[in-house]
């Protein structure tokens, strides 16, 4: 059974009203650009083919009520109760339904501005994006509620606006402290192409990737190693960059060039200068990957992937042993470039494979992870993938 058709058939553990029909949002994963989008910076993310769906039906009161494959024990709120729940009181509600009612909260404050009078929902969620394996299963939530509420609800909000209602669900409501990146990706992204984004202006660029042309795939290799945004290292690298940025003189450490790191040096601890040098050169490697995808094909940035794992392992600190293991690994049986992805600290590595190599790379990461007694990696392949939709009907017609 298929996400859509198991969202579907959930709906129907909620009501026998017809389904509106079924919407669906993308994971994504980083190309490269790691902690420069709370810096003012570079992105170069793209929507995978593991998806978010959603299936909605309208009621006629003004309830919301919301299940998941997750948790089959529905969460239902007043509309009207949401600006009281969100975000003073989000505890009441359970983690995973303050995703969706945290949109539906988020929607409901630009829907006010507007005057728009909405209907009551029943929704269910089913997803094949993996939980917690830096693939960002949060944007697809978050992007599947807003397309799907954004139409049945005829707020007619841009694909940015939508973002930016993920993008404050999940700071607000959830109350995790992430930058955009993920919701810009899963709204964006198009097959066989990455979302280069300016996360200052929130400019977007979409930059054809030609894996598949030049015979390449994007292997993921989730360790396993469990991150949360919450334990002190992402809070402690978010304070050096601002102590960096300040130090600078400049507003964040997007604006300065790769030619102001010797005078930084001069003025910063080691610690901070290091933290500092990892951002500023990283968002030089976002546009030299642009730049060189453009004008030599996707087999071009390998030493851009590897240069930005180093930095993150030396400079910022924020890789793992498993990380480093599977990033070496996968060079070493022949990737074109590799780097972990996502926040650090676990998750999951990248690597540009050719399409012949995918199974012995796979092997050998894997066995490597044996021979060092770690958990067994979750090694599999992504494509660049459309963005947040609505489903095509046949997939509602239940
Ligand atoms: P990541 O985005 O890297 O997968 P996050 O911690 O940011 O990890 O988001 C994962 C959380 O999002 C889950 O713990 C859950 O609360 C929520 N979530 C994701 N997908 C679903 C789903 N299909 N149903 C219910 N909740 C979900
Ligand atoms: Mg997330």
């Amino acid at each position: 059974m298929t996400a859509a058709d198991t969202a579907l058939s959930l709906l129907r553990t909620l009501t026998d009203a017809p389904a509106a029909g079924t919407w669906s949002a993308p994971g994504r994963v980083n190309l490269i650009g790691e902690h420069t989008d709370y810096n003012d910076g570079f992105v170069f993310p793209f929507a995978i083919e593991h998806r978010t769906h959603l299936a909605l039906a309208p009621r006629d009161d003004r309830r919301i009520r919301v299940v998941s494959s997750f948790d089959p024990t529905p969460v239902e709120v007043e509309l009207s109760a949401l600006s009281e729940l969100f975000p003073a009181r989000r505890d009441e509600i359970i983690e995973w339904a303050r995703y969706p009612l945290g949109v539906a909260w988020a929607l409901l404050e630009s829907a006010r501005e507007t005057g728009t009078a909405v209907v009551g929902v029943d929704l269910a969620i089913a997803s094949d994006v993996p939980v917690g394996a830096g693939l960002s299963s949060s944007a697809a939530i978050e992007g599947a509620t807003a397309v799907a509420l954004d139409e049945v609800w005829g707020l007619g909000l841009d694909r940015v606006a939508l973002a930016r209602v993920g993008r404050r669900a999940e700071n607000d409501a959830v109350g995790a402290p992430t930058g955009i990146m993920d919701q810009m990706a899963s709204m964006l992204g198009e097959p066989d192409a990455g979302v280069f984004l300016d996360c200052r202006s929130l400019d977007t660029e979409i930059v054809h990737l030609g894996f598949s042309d030049a015979g390449l795939d994007l292997l993921v290799m989730d360790t396993r190693v469990t991150h949360a945004h919450s334990t002190g290292g992402y809070g402690e690298r978010r304070a050096a960059c601002e102590r960096g940025a300040e130090i600078m003189g400049v507003r964040a450490l997007r604006d300065l060039a790769v030619t102001d790191l010797p005078r930084a040096k001069t003025l910063m601890d080691d610690v901070t200068f290091r933290r500092v040098r990892h951002v500023v050169t990283e968002n030089q490697r976002v546009l030299d990957a642009v730049a060189s995808l453009r004008a030599q094909g996707p087999r071009s940035i390998g030493g851009l992937l590897d240069a930005s794992h180093v930095s993150m392992r030396d400079d910022f600190e924020i890789s793992v042993p498993e990380l480093d293991l599977a990033v070496d690994t996968a060079r070493n049986a022949g990737a074109i470039g590799a780097r972990m992805t996502g926040g650090g600290f676990g998750g999951a590595a990248i690597a540009l494979v050719a399409h012949e190599l995918v199974p012995h790379v796979t092997a050998v990461v894997e066995r490597a992870f044996a021979e060092a007694g770690y958990a067994a990696p979750h090694v599999f392949t992504v494509r660049p993938s459309s963005g947040a939709a609505r489903d095509a009907a046949r997939a509602t017609a239940s």
